[in-house]
């Protein structure tokens, strides 16, 4: 992945990307200069870890892939899917079917329980709830206990849970009915080491047994061993 010969090289059809990057820029404001990306290929089932300092635009690209931003230039493709010329209506079917999203902030529904926010993905996407195998209830059980949630914060709104809990919240949100590409900005930020190893852990294996392809953000090089990938994002604009 992520060589320049690459692109122009002819794939065959079965082999579509999870995500295909070209010569994607963003800008915040029109005074200042382009945040620019790296051209990257992320086969499906892979697994890339990207770093790099404080304002390089990490979120910024997570962003721009879960079609939530609109790039200045540049191609997104995931799955075969060129997001950007989707309707918006269309691109949150998207996003909902086929992406579990970490965000640096959570996003977490203040007003609803831990299991509710785990089990929304599965009220937006008949896909994400067919895939659980199971009730979306017994799913997030399954993942909470492997993230160690206690049974009694369940049917706790979220906003009474610790920081760390509420991060892994949201990466039980993320997991819940197997999307085909997981984007993880910084989700293992709030945890100690034994929750972060767990987090890590649980997202490999059930990334392996799912065939998932993983985009994980971090600062934190010691991960990128467990990554079949990795890239930095460059400097600060000046
Ligand atoms: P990172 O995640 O690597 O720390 P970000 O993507 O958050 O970087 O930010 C990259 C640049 O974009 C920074 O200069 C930041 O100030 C700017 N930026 C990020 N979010 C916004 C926003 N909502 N409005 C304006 N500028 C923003
Ligand atoms: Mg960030």
């Amino acid at each position: 992945m992520n060589s320049q010969s690459e692109s122009s090289t002819q794939r065959p059809a079965d082999e579509t990307a999870a995500i295909e990057v070209k010569d994607l820029t963003f800008r915040w404001d029109k005074h200042q200069p382009a945040l620019t990306f790296p051209d990257l290929r992320l086969p499906q089932g892979e697994h890339l870890f990207l770093h790099g300092p404080s304002g390089t635009g990490k979120s910024t690209f997570l962003s721009l892939l879960a079609g939530m931003l609109p790039p200045a230039t540049g191609s997104i493709s995931l799955l075969g899917t060129a997001i950007q010329k989707l309707g918006a209506g269309k691109r949150d079917r998207f996003r909902a079917d086929h992406i579990g999203v970490i965000f640096q902030q959570f996003n977490l529904v203040p007003y609803l329980t831990t299991e509710a926010n785990v089990t929304l993905p599965c009220r937006l996407s008949r896909t994400r709830k067919a895939s659980t195998g199971e009730t979306p209830a017994s799913s997030a059980h399954r993942l909470l206990t492997a993230l160690a949630i206690p049974e009694s914060h369940w049917q706790r709104k979220v906003t009474q849970l610790s920081i760390g809990q509420q991060q892994r919240i949201a990466a039980a949100r993320a997991l819940i009915g197997a999307p085909e590409i997981i984007l993880a900005d910084e989700p293992t930020s709030a945890l100690d080491s034994d929750n972060r190893d767990r987090f890590i852990n649980l997202l490999l294996t059930l990334a392996e047994e799912r065939n998932t392809s993983v985009l994980f953000v971090s600062h934190d090089r010691s991960l990128a061993q467990r990554f079949h990938h990795q890239i930095q994002l460059g400097q600060v604009p000046a």
